[in-house]
């Protein structure tokens, strides 16, 4: 039975709300693929669940009490989108939905002071340089601080790697082939800058031309995927004007959250002024492991010894996007390398954007599982596609004692092309 919601209550983003609900029919095939509902085991926290809840509080019938801790719990993984036979676009209900109920909704202080924190912090990469290495000096008293806070240091290194200065315009370095603004992104240049230097060093040696918009900022998916659209779509502002589209074949990002979030531009801009460009910079958008695989690139030469690798599927390139087979056979063409299947790797490791920071349980059961995974395969090493995941793996593999290096897909090229250690 379809179900609607009166759509003339809600705003323009309603349509693609309500066409998510009408389009669940209570099959319950997402819920062996969600995460939450394997930790928890509660309907409620599934994503039949959900979507019968966000129903429930858009038509009245639900108070946000009832609905909200539920809602809060869901990762936005869009492991549901995946496995759904009826195609429920379940991210164009619960990203507008989030927006709808932060505006009324209020927090005990610290949970409110830690959301605070993250979303005024993470997205701007010179105040959360600045975070992370005052964090050295507190870390010594985390045990007097309250468990969320605790969560965040342990998720921080003792010591930041030195910055990555790439130049504005980084040339290819044989014919050209195509002409690409890369996304430098927030997090990621902070904690993990060599995976800027690998992207570049990368498509140059591919024959791509790379661009660094200098005025260039976050994307906001952070801040769009908690609810807070006012400030995603400022930063997304920011961002149009500081890349030049027609001037580049792609804008690229390495961050597969970051691409997501670029991806649903639209349903954040729709009944706004910038609605079409929102659609125009969302068409330019692409993951570097898809552009690369279109491209075509130079065969790396042989890994200098055989290597087992464990490669881990971002949710937000997989389920988001829907790269599964192109950072695989990018890594495939690296002679040498085997590619070994994580048991459950549709699972998301918990991180999830902030997730791991307001959801810490449920974050770190995830992490332990996924973690348990990628040790069954005995792997030498770990893959993926994100900064977020890259940070949750590592935490928990080393809380297992099995630490293993972990790298993105364009490092492991990188290496390959003896262009890093
Ligand atoms: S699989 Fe799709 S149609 Fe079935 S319950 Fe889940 S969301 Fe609804
Ligand atoms: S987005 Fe992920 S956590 Fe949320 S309902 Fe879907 S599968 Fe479950």
């Amino acid at each position: 039975m379809r179900h609607s919601i009166p759509v003339e209550t809600l705003g323009p983003q309603a349509p693609a709300m309500a066409e998510a609900v009408a389009s669940c029919v209570h099959c319950g095939f997402c819920l062996p693929a969600c995460p939450t509902y394997l930790t928890l085991g509660e309907e409620m926290d599934s994503p039949r669940g959900r979507i019968l809840l966000m129903k429930g509080a858009l038509e009245g019938e639900l108070s946000h009490e009832e609905v909200l801790p539920h809602v809060d719990r869901c990762l936005g993984c869009l492991a549901c989108v995946t496995a759904c036979p009826s195609g429920v676009e379940y991210g164009d209900l619960l990203t507008p939905f989030r927006e709808m109920t932060e505006k009324q909704r209020s927090r005990p202080p610290m949970r409110e002071l830690i959301r605070t924190l993250t979303n005024q912090t993470l997205p701007f990469p010179g105040r959360f340089r600045a975070a992370a290495t005052l964090t050295r000096y507190i870390k010594p008293f985390k045990r007097l601080l309250p468990g969320t806070l605790r969560t965040m240091l342990d998720l921080l290194p003792d010591r930041l790697p030195p910055r990555a200065h790439l130049p504005t315009v980084s040339p290819a370095q044989k014919e050209q082939r195509a002409r690409v603004a890369l996304l430098s992104g927030c997090v990621q240049q902070v904690l993990a800058p060599a995976i800027n230097r690998a992207t570049v060093e990368v498509l140059t040696r591919n024959g791509v031309e790379v661009v660094m918009p200098r005025r260039q900022g976050c994307c906001g998916a952070l801040s769009m995927h908690t609810g807070a659209a006012q400030q995603a779509r400022g930063l997304a502002r920011h961002n149009f004007k500081a890349f030049d589209l027609d001037d580049v074949d792609a804008v690229v990002t390495n961050a597969a959250g970051c691409g997501s979030g670029m991806r649903e531009y639209p349903l954040l801009f729709s009944g706004e002024a910038e609605e079409e460009m929102a659609r125009r910079f969302a068409a330019k958008v692409q993951d570097v492991s898809v552009f690369l695989d279109d491209l075509g690139i130079e065969p790396p030469p042989a890994f200098p010894a055989p290597i087992t690798i464990a490669y881990h599927d971002a949710c937000h390139l997989a389920h988001a996007q829907g790269v599964w087979d192109a950072p695989r056979r990018l890594l495939s063409s690296i002679s040498n390398i085997t590619l070994a299947p994580i048991p459950e790797g549709e699972i998301c490791c918990g991180s999830a954007g902030s997730y791991n920071i307001e959801q810490p349980e449920i974050a770190a059961q995830l992490g332990r599982r996924k973690a348990e995974a990628i040790r069954s395969v005995n792997a030498q090493a770990v893959v993926t596609g994100n900064i977020g995941c890259m940070t949750q793996i590592d935490s928990h593999l080393r809380r297992l004692g099995t630490p293993l290096p972990i790298y993105h897909t364009v490092e492991l090229l990188a290496k390959a092309y003896g262009a890093m250690n």
